[in-house]
This record gives structure tokens, sequence and C-alpha cells, in this order.
């Protein structure tokens, strides 16, 4: 399937030999060294002895394969020439024993941030695997991501040159500059929306399915735009999965757990531990322990509408209709309507399914929180409290600073409704809502505007 050859500008490297299809695992191998993680301290004189004996229990063949392996590190002796090819070559592995091992064939890989295929640690075979992220070109090199994050242009370059000393010419890290810029702030927003849904956790799929169904939608949007099957796009998925599930909704929980089993089955092939523990949730997406803990979404696993095309499906997936019509009424507890400030969209970036070209929104939304506190230094700044109780800053970056609203309006307790609200990431401060526009706050007293849903009569 592949062949150890020259390859330009990077020495030797693995090439296929053949096409080699999506999702097809071209290494499945046993580590030849494993280093435990109580000794995994690079000078200690237990760590020397303990690599020598390893090193000399190798076959005569796997001694000359360690050998020859790549080595950033400078030696005087045996022990210090075996310690550097392992701090060069080791992969992790994921066995909460062992901080990580040499595998002599993937060890030869050499690295890509456009990578074509994906390394992982099986822990149910115990084995190190390699799978074919998407189709693989016969004379195509093989290649795998070495980093744990995907950053920034400049932030892979440094890691690479610190960790590994080389820098990367792979397809994305030669673009034009501004496809580079691009490309960073794609990862970026992933990354941004990666750190969001993770702290909202449990909470923010509860209380704000919507919001973070929205998220997760972006984020493969942005995956997409990358054109990369990446690894990632499994557990963007399965968040998914768990969000329409925990709210009843078993027709697209099944969707999204099937997407997500698809793509860990690519990287990592059907054995792994991600496939083993939840391959079986499309079938019975119920089974999810927190299933129906709201059955506000609730809908029958073949519930799904047929006949529609391929972006009509996709907009009902990801309940991108779930906008109100306007001019229907809608109570105060229509979290699409008066989100919570977990599920208002971000203020980095246009999400183009939010707003028109001109900048114009597509949907109407307001915020609504009460003041429980309000200072003016240089600008206006409140403590303000949204419909979950959540406090979160308000600083008015108005021509005016926030001179714009009535004095007589500003009253703890009081109701603050601002329309078109975004979530704004401040240097200095929590999260909150950095407002320029003094046309789309209003003050009211308490008893005007009801925060608390109204019962159904
Ligand atoms: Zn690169």
């Amino acid at each position: 399937m592949y062949e150890l050859k020259d390859v330009p500008g990077k020495g030797k490297g693995l090439v296929a030999t053949r096409i080699v299809p999506q999702g097809a695992r071209i290494l499945c191998e046993e580590a030849v060294i494993r280093i435990p993680h109580n000794l995994d301290q690079p000078s200690s004189e237990k760590l020397k002895k303990y690599v020598c004996q390893q090193v000399n229990a190798l076959t005569e063949q796997q001694r000359l394969a360690f050998l020859s392996l790549h080595n950033i590190y400078p030696y005087e002796n045996a022990a210090e020439q075996y310690i550097g090819i392992i701090c060069t070559n080791a992969f992790s592995i994921e066995d909460g024993e062992t901080a990580g091992g040499v595998f002599l064939e993937a060890s030869r890989i050499n690295h890509a941030c456009d990578n074509n295929t994906q390394k992982s640690w099986n822990e149910n075979i115990k084995r190190h695997t390699i799978h074919a992220l998407r189709d693989i070109n016969e004379g195509e090199e093989i290649t795998v991501y070495y980093l744990a994050a995907h950053n920034s242009r400049q932030a892979r370059q440094e890691a690479l040159r610190a960790k590994f000393k080389f820098s990367c010419s792979c397809g994305i890290c030669s673009l034009p500059p501004e496809q580079i810029q691009i490309n960073d702030d794609i990862l970026e927003e992933i990354d941004h929306l990666d750190r969001l849904v993770g702290q909202r956790g449990l909470q923010g799929i509860l209380s704000s399915p919507l919001g973070t169904l929205r998220y997760l939608d972006r984020e493969i949007q942005l995956y997409n735009m990358t054109g990369a099957d990446d690894p990632g796009l499994s557990r963007v998925y399965l968040d998914a999965a768990q969000v329409a599930i925990v709210h009843g909704d078993l027709a697209r929980g099944r969707i999204f757990a099937e997407k997500a089993v698809r793509s860990w089955r690519i990287s990592g092939g059907g054995d792994s531990k991600n496939v083993t523990e939840y391959g079986a949730l499309p079938q019975n997406p119920s089974q999810l322990p927190l299933y129906g803990m709201s059955m506000q979404w609730k809908r029958a696993v073949d519930d799904v509408p047929n006949a529609l095309g391929s972006t009509e499906f996709e907009d009902w997936l990801w309940k991108r209709e779930a906008s109100p019509r306007s001019g229907a009424q809608v109570g105060l507890y229509n979290r699409a309507t008066f989100p919570a400030f977990s599920g208002l969209p971000e203020d980095r970036g246009v999400d183009m399914r939010l707003y028109r070209g001109s900048g114009q929104p597509r949907q109407h939304w307001c915020f609504l929180a009460e003041i429980v506190d309000f200072e003016f230094l240089a600008r206006l700044h409140m403590e303000i409290s949204d419909v979950d109780g959540r406090k979160i800053p308000l600083f008015f970056y108005t021509e005016g600073r926030g001179s714009e609203l009535e004095p007589a309006r500003l009253r703890r307790g009081y109701t603050i409704a601002i329309l078109y609200a975004q979530q704004h990431a401040f240097m200095f401060d929590e999260p909150g809502i950095r407002q320029e526009d003094p046309a789309r706050v209003k003050v009211k007293p308490p008893n005007d505007i009801r925060l608390t849903p109204r019962r159904c009569s």
C-alpha cells in the first residue's frame, strides 16, 4: 500500500503505491519501545537504564530501524542517542500507564497541516493505527498532523520548529498570504466555538439548545470550508446528537449520531473506542442517558421529512427554520426571540444566516436583562442579569458613551432590552455585551416587561 521513499525537501517519507480509499487502515502497529509515565523525565539515570534495556531487547532488524529514525537532539553516548530518538519520534499511547511509544513504521510518516491520514491509539486492540482521512492517490505522500491542536500558521510553524526543528511547507502553509489569513480565521473561529460549547456544557444544551445547535452548525460549516474531513467533525456531530436527544428529538439525534460514528470509523476504524462506545447510538438514540430531559423537540426516530433537496434537508436538520415568522405572536418565553446571553450570536465573524449582505439582521431577537448595578467611569458600565440569572458586563461604546440613556431610567431592577444584542469577548472582563448603537437599547421599569414565562391558557 506504501513504500519508504525519498521525498523532496523532507528526507524519507511514506508514499502510497496505489489508490488508498478514505477510511482504509494503512498501519496497525505495536510499539517497539514504551516509556511509562513514571519514567518520562528525560535526564534521569533510571530512564537511561530503562531505555538501554529496551533497545538491547530489540531484534537486530528492529534495532537498525530504530537507530535510523530521525533525531533532533545532540548526544554524547548511546543512552542519550536512544532518548533523543524516542523524544523525536514517540507517539502518545492513551492507556493510562504509558507516556508514549516508538512505532517504527508510523515514525516514518512526515507532517503536513493538511494531513491526509489520522494517527490514533486504539485502546481496544492496543495498537497504533493510521487511517486515510480522504482518498489518497498513487504516488502521493502519506502525511499526519504532528501537533495536538489546529492553530494559526504562525503558531504551527513555531511549534514545529521548537518541537521538531523543521518548518512546514505543506499545501496550507504555502498558500498566498490572504488565503492563509482566511484559513487562520476559520481555525480560530472553530477553536473559539469549541471552547464556547465546552464552557456552556450541559447547561447550554438544556437552557439554550437552539443557540448551542447554531454554534455546532457553524462549526461544521467552517470545517467544510477547510475542505478537510477533520476528525473534529465527529465530536461536533455527537454534541449535536446530544442536543437533539436531550430535548426528545430522536430523528435528528439519529442522523447526527450516524454522522459522528461515520467520521470515527474513517479516522479510527470500526474497532476504535469511540465506535465501540457510540456505534449503537444511531440505531437506538433513546439509549442516551439524558434522553428526554425536556421533550420540547419531541420527534419520533423515523419522523424525517422526505422529498427535501439537500439544502432544505440541512436547513431542517439544523433547525435553521426555527426563527419565528414575522408578525407571529411570540411569547417572552420564546428563547429564539428572547434569548439568554448564552443564546446570543457573537460579534466576531458574520454569520450569514443571521445577517444579510448589507449587515441587516435576517431575523429578530431582543436580549432582556435586569440592571443589577451601574457606574459611569470612562463610559457607562452596567452589570446586568439575564433570564437565566447569569450576570454579565455591558459596556457602552456609543458616541455618547452611554449618556444617550435617560438618566431617570438608570435604576437598579429596571429591565434593559437590547435589539440584536451580540456576545463580545472582552480582553479585560468576562464575556458580555459591547453596545455601539444607542438606538437599539431601551430601559423600562420592571413591571413593563416580564422576564418570567407566562402560563399559556
Ligand atoms: Zn503546514
